[in-house]
């Protein structure tokens, strides 16, 4: 059997064009890594609702509750559904390698929709690797997936409302925060102009002010702190940051860090797909049609993958993906397609109208990563290295690659690439968005021999 459409990732994009594809005629497979539906805002949400207390769930926040009724919508659709299943390859004619419970298998679709989501930002400074230092991130999704919470002394720093809101539910949870370091530069006349257009979701705006007031009133709050360094001998003991010219410092046994998202590009990267430069927030993103179709025809992006916009705007683009993959497929015509995603496009530009101001006030770092700080865990290259090999080989992320071995790891040049694309075009002036990303092959994500050796062909999920 050959599906009409393969949908990757089960977060609100994904589940939404699913469902939607579904009601459609069309035969759906989704397929997502995490055990169950939910992606990352809504991890672990079925779990969470049958065994966390009333009080741990809603210090959740009732975004997070609002992906129960998404959940339940798509598991009343009765989607082929494989959880726990990592795509590691895609190729042209649609046929997508998989990989789950230690064996690979290949299916064919007639279109592939991408709903693979957003990973934090890597952002190295002195210190990030020692043990009791992660990501926000990752620190939430302990939280949402086994209910684990920091302890010690917790320090937050970073920038966006992802920190924000997970020292909130912390909070919520009783835990006590030593402080919250807020690395972005503060509100300025432009970002302040970009609040115009963000009339339109209110709610979301007052929402922010509000976690930020709760960090206030407890006085956690640290303002415009820069040069943030961790210490300690076998892991974390003390931080260090820069506040009005001052260096400060605190013990701290859990540092906890964030300074954005950006989106996943490896699969439409692989694939040669055309992508755009967003210079507000300094990240690819593949360039998308209005049905949200990439430069090849036939595969689709949704969600935060096509640029970042949050949950709201990712179920909206999930839906329109939804309408493009029946349109092209032949089974509404086009002039329907148009008429039917009228309504989702307003939904859409009523979630984004902040965007442009989050942008403005929550941009990249730009310090300079330099020295012994690592840049590329997964090989161990540091700053310094890099920048040696860009002086050597001049502006080619390609070259810098094969000289070094960054992004040559597992993570297969995540957590590295754009602090690779930084470095190198300080060295040699040339512009992140000329330079580009690594290339990128197969696979996306680790797989071994041994699975390949158990490979199969087949269709159904079982
Ligand atoms: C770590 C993290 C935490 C976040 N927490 C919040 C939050 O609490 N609140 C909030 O409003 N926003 C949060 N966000 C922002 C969030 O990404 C969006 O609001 C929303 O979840 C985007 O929905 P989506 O459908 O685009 O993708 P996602 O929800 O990210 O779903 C993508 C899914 O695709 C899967 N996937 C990716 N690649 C593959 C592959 N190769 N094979 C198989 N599966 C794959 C992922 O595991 C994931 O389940 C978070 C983002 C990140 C990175």
């Amino acid at each position: 059997m050959i599906y009409d459409v393969a949908v990757v990732g089960c977060g609100p994009s994904g589940m939404a064009a699913a469902v939607k594809l579904k009601n459609f005629g069309l035969s759906v497979l989704l397929v997502d890594e995490q055990p169950a539906p939910g992606g990352q805002i809504w991890r672990g949400i079925e779990r969470n609702a049958s065994i966390m207390s009333s009080a741990s769930l809603s210090a959740l926040g009732a975004d997070y509750q609002a992906g129960m009724s998404s959940v339940r919508e798509f598991r009343a659709a009765n989607v082929d559904y494989l959880p726990s299943t990592q795509v590691w390859q895609i190729e042209g004619d649609w046929t997508l390698f998989l990989t789950s419970a230690g064996r690979a298998r290949r299916i064919s679709a007639r279109a592939v929709l991408l709903a693979t989501g957003a990973q934090e930002r890597p952002a190295p400074f002195a210190g990030w690797t020692l043990p009791g230092v992660m990501t926000v991130g990752a620190a939430q999704i302990l939280m949402k997936s086994g209910d684990m919470l920091p302890k010690g002394r917790i320090w937050i720093a970073g920038s966006g409302p992802l920190p924000l809101l997970y020292a909130t539910q912390l909070l919520k949870r009783g835990k006590s925060i030593s402080g919250y370091l807020d690395t972005s530069p503060g509100l300025d006349f432009s970002a302040i102009g970009k609040l115009v257009g963000g009339w339109r979701n209110v709610p979301q705006l007052i929402k922010g002010i509000g976690w930020q007031w709760g960090m206030r009133r407890k006085n956690l709050l640290h303002w415009k702190v820069q040069g943030l360094a961790a210490q300690g001998n076998e892991r974390l003991e003390h931080i260090s940051w820069m506040e009005n010219s001052e260096l400060k410092s605190a013990a701290a046994d859990v540092l906890l860090v964030h300074e954005g998202v950006v989106p996943r590009i490896h699969e439409t990267l692989a694939l040669g797909c055309e992508h755009r430069w967003n210079d507000a927030q300094r990240y690819l993103a593949p360039a998308l049609s209005k049905m949200r179709e990439t430069s090849r025809i036939g595969l689709f992006v949704a969600g935060d993958a096509g640029g970042i916009g949050g949950w709201v705007a990712a179920e909206a683009s999930g839906e329109i993906a939804a309408i493009g993959i029946a349109a092209r497929l032949g089974a509404i015509s086009d002039v329907d397609g148009i008429i039917r995603q009228a309504h989702l496009r307003q939904r859409q530009a009523r979630a984004l109208a902040l965007r442009p101001f989050l942008d403005a006030v929550y941009p990249p770092p730009r310090h300079d990563i330099e020295g012994d700080v690592m840049v590329c865990r997964c090989e161990e290259v540091t700053a310094s290295t890099v920048k040696t090999a860009a002086d050597y080989s001049g502006p080619d992320m390609n070259a810098v690659k094969a000289a070094t071995r960054c992004g040559m790891g597992p993570c297969q040049g995540r957590q590295c690439g754009y602090t690779v694309q930084s470095i190198i075009s300080k060295a040699s002036g040339q512009s992140p968005e000329k330079l580009g990303f690594y290339n990128i092959r197969p696979p996306f994500k680790p797989v071994t021999l041994g699975e390949l050796a158990l490979m199969e062909a087949g269709n159904m999920p079982n």
